[in-house]
């Protein structure tokens, strides 16, 4: 298999290629034709699997589909992750897929300067990845509103419940249209982690590596 034959288009196609992306993972495999047909989904996948392939792509390729301009203070994609360092990693990774198109991606974490991050969402982003409590607390300043999210990833969910922000999420959940795709990734799937896919996901798909 390769990165075509999941459905990605050529433009993104040769970026991968460029970047050593030659065959994809199981988990890439997997995922990428589910979102790209626009279900929700439940992905059970530890980190170095490549799930932040396995997501961003397919999101990536609708994102510029759609080919429209987003608007100041808005973004299109909400992508939660627990840590600053998770964070900041599905960012570098997902640059390097948006390179040669015209996406723009933010990055809001706790512990550096608000204002700055304010500056960042003043035109808007195509891609946001974020930590719950700080994404809050630039909501609060009208610094960013999610009413124009199509696409919302949870990632390493059981790490996000665990570090407490079960309450940051259902607070964002709420401010998210219902009509969307929601994607969750988790590396174990206790009760918990169900209820919240129970209620945050709408006949998800499941995949599992
Ligand atoms: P992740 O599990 O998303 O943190 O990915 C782990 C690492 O594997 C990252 O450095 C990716 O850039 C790399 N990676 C993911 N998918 C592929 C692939 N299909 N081919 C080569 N490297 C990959």
């Amino acid at each position: 298999t390769d990165f075509s034959s999941l459905g990605l288009s050529s433009q993104i196609v040769d970026t991968l290629t460029h970047n050593g992306f030659v065959k994809p993972t199981p988990i890439q495999e997997q995922a990428i034709p589910l979102v790209l047909a626009r279900h929700d989904l439940i992905g059970l996948a530890q980190t170095g699997t490549g799930k932040t392939a396995a997501f961003g792509l397919p999101i990536i390729e609708m994102l510029l589909a759609e080919n429209i301009r987003v608007d100041h203070r808005t973004c299109r994609t909400l992508i939660l992750a627990p840590t600053r360092e998770l964070v900041n990693q599905i960012a570098a990774n997902l640059k390097v897929f948006v390179r040669r198109s015209p996406l723009k991606i933010g990055i809001v974490v706790g512990g550096v300067s608000i204002n700055k991050q304010q500056e960042q969402l003043t035109r808007g982003v195509d891609i946001l990845v974020s930590t719950p409590g700080r994404l809050l607390d630039l909501i609060a300043r009208n610094a960013i509103s999610l009413g124009k999210v199509t696409h919302l990833v949870l990632d390493e969910a059981d790490q996000m419940l665990d570090l407490g922000f079960i309450h940051d999420l259902r607070k964002i959940s709420k401010m998210v249209p219902a009509k969307r795709q929601t994607l969750l990734f988790s590396a174990t799937m206790p009760k918990a982690i169900a209820d919240l896919a129970h209620s945050y996901l709408t006949d998800p798909k499941r995949v599992e590596v």
